[in-house]
């Protein structure tokens, strides 16, 4: 199993993120400041190291300056305002090997972690498989029976999720902020539309909607 670091003081994006890594199907562990950061961080027994820059007690950059002094490896990925680009291209060239601008889709930063993870040769299963259905991660194509299906990339990160979770209700919200991410309006029916759109591509009554809760995938 592929542990995931997760260095982030504001409650709400660290269980935005922790959520979403589960149910990738990988094992987060959240610390909230600067010092624990750094502490896990050089234990090994993680995989990867998203690490937000506004951290207290040591600040993002400082945590990276001395993980890559005590000559740790491990891939790191920075969380960073979107106005403070500038300050973390400079912390890239301190031994980061990615960053993601706030606020983010959840979806671009698993596919970033993905991508150091595979650089790593460490690499997740790369076809999901429900039923009749499958998914291929790398060439990003869906093949229902066999047949292949054509999807927009948002139409590919909710199947994804669906595939993911089969036979589990997933609501609205929990769609939402999978596939569109945390500051995606709340009262919008993007999450319906799109499930339509996939309904209707899929055909054959995979996805079946929960009175009152949400969605499902009955796999077939
Ligand atoms: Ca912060």
């Amino acid at each position: 199993m592929t542990g995931i670091l997760l260095a982030e003081d504001e409650p709400r994006i660290a269980s935005f993120v922790a959520k979403g890594l589960r149910g990738a199907g990988l094992i987060p562990t959240v610390v909230t400041d600067g010092p624990s950061a750094l502490d896990y961080a050089t234990t090994g027994d993680f995989d990867l190291l998203v690490l937000d820059i506004g951290l207290p007690g040591l600040d993002g950059f400082e945590v990276l300056r001395r993980l890559r002094a005590s000559g740790s490896e491990l891939p790191v990925i920075i969380l960073t305002a979107r106005d403070s680009v500038t300050d973390t291209v400079a912390g890239l060239e301190g031994g980061a090997d990615d960053y993601m601008a706030k606020p983010f889709r959840f979806e671009e930063l698993l596919a970033r972690i993905r991508l150091r993870l595979r650089e790593d040769r460490t690499a997740a299963p790369t076809v999901l498989r429900a039923g009749d259905l499958s998914l291929d991660l790398h060439s990003r194509r869906l093949a229902v029976n066999g047949r292949e299906v054509d999807l927009s990339a948002r139409e590919f990160a909710l199947a994804e999720t669906f595939l993911r979770n089969p036979g589990r209700v997933l609501t609205r919200e929990q769609l939402l902020s999978r596939v569109w991410g945390y500051d995606f309006d709340p009262g919008s029916n993007v999450v319906d539309v799109y499930v339509g759109y996939l309904r209707r591509k899929l055909g054959g009554g995979y996805l079946v909607t929960v009175r009152g809760m949400g969605y499902r995938l009955e796999p077939g």
